[in-house]
């Protein structure tokens, strides 16, 4: 399939020698794009594990751990999962969307949005994004939705294709927060819940609200490149408490309580995070606030050693949010965006592990035919976007 990237005969030398010097003069040397850090009690929590026999989907860390989150993110209840993916798959099915439903996801996510809603029978609808926040454009959906959907008895529903509009999931890319309040208002004048994928988002917040609590639901990933890992692992945030138990069995298996009989009242999920990974959650969330203290001090060299270079410029939080800047990310100028793959090439020489943005999701060859809006900023972003090696380790030292 053709890649929707454009490589223009125009090669700027000048910028791509100005991004590389850039790069250069923040980073101490070759670096990947993100790492995990296990500066803490790892070991320790771990080792527990082993040794009392703690190691499966029973434990005193999974329990703890989810407190540790409750407390952290401000949720009323978080619900450890096996992977943030099974985490977003419960989210839809928690909010009630079903077999040949629809469901609107951002076009420029990572694939799980759209894949979790696959694996619910439903059709993502893609929807475009903006360049301030690199999220789900509010505007652009609600005129979208005063266009083709029709208010009947079932709910939303699409009259070009006859289906129900079930949710709407936003996605706080590469850690920045969407601007929820708009997006909030579409979703209730429409009566769609919203639900947000955070999964890279831990430790970012909307008007010191921590992105993932504002929706009915919301899901963190802890996989091995987010900010904080568990290995491999997720969570449900919700602050309805009925939901929360749902989540909760319905990840485990939809068993009923009962001494020795097994009873499952429903098809359920073995998505519960085991004990193990728990154990490595907790030590992590430990070291959340100074990896974030460091994560904004990265953030900050790379945009002093960027201020000056025209052609591009790096991505800042808007005044509404405070991200966890869990990716820097460079936009080129659209004039430039021809130029994205020779920027990439010239970091990989050099040692740097810069990325492309994800290929937009109507690209991909199962989403290819599908509902959606007008995507032409996701398109733009993505052939503008470079994502920069954006570990912790790399933030210099702090001065005072
Ligand atoms: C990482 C990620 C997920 C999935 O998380 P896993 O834990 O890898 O299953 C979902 N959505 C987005 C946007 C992600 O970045």
């Amino acid at each position: 399939m053709e890649p929707p990237a454009v490589r223009t005969e125009t090669v700027s030398p000048a910028l791509t020698d100005g991004i590389t010097e850039a790069v250069a003069s923040v980073l101490p040397g070759p670096a990947v794009l993100h790492e995990p850090e296990l500066a803490g009690n790892e070991w320790a929590y771990v080792k527990e594990c082993l040794d009392t026999g703690w190691v499966s989907s029973a434990g005193a860390y999974v329990d703890r751990f989810e407190a540790m989150l409750a407390d952290y993110t401000g949720a009323a209840h978080a619900i450890a999962t096996v992977n943030g993916t099974a985490a977003l798959h419960a989210c839809l099915l928690l909010a009630g969307v079903e077999a040949g439903d629809e469901v609107i996801v951002p076009a420029l996510t990572f694939v799980a949005t759209a894949n979790a809603v696959a694996y619910c029978g439903a059709t993502p609808h893609f929807a475009d994004s903006e360049e301030r926040t690199l999220g789900l454009d509010a505007a652009k959906l609600a005129a979208h939705l005063d266009d083709v959907a029709d208010a009947s008895a079932g709910g939303c529903v699409n009259r070009h294709t006859g289906r129900r509009i079930a949710a709407v999931v936003c996605m706080h890319t590469f850690g920045h927060p969407v601007d929820l309040d708009p997006l909030l208002d579409v979703c209730r004048r429409h009566g769609l819940p919203l639900i947000e994928d955070a999964a890279e988002s831990l430790g970012s917040t909307y008007k010191g609200r921590h992105t993932g609590t504002d929706g009915v639901l919301g899901a963190l990933s802890f996989n091995g490149n987010k900010i904080v890992t568990t290995g491999g692992g997720g969570a449900i945030l919700t602050n309805d408490p009925e939901l929360a138990k749902a989540a909760k069995h319905l990840t485990t298996t939809a068993k009923e309580a009962h001494p020795w009989e097994f009873v499952h009242d429903r098809v359920g999920y073995n998505y519960r995070m085991p004990n193990l990974n728990a154990a490595l959650g907790c030590a992590q969330l430990e070291q959340l606030p100074g990896i974030l203290e460091r994560k904004r001090r990265l953030a900050a060299a790379y945009r002093d050693a960027f201020a000056g270079l025209d052609g591009v410029r790096l991505f800042a939080e808007p005044d509404f949010a405070h991200s966890n800047y869990w990716l820097n990310v460079l936009l080129l100028d659209r004039a430039h965006a021809g130029e994205r793959d020779t920027v990439l090439d010239r970091c990989a020489a050099a040692g740097y592990g810069a990325r492309p943005a994800w290929r937009p999701m109507h690209h991909l060859p199962m989403y290819k035919v599908g509902p959606r809006m007008d995507l032409s900023v996701a398109e733009a972003l993505y052939q503008r976007a470079v994502n920069l090696p954006s570990s912790a380790c790399l933030a210099p030292p702090a001065h005072d």
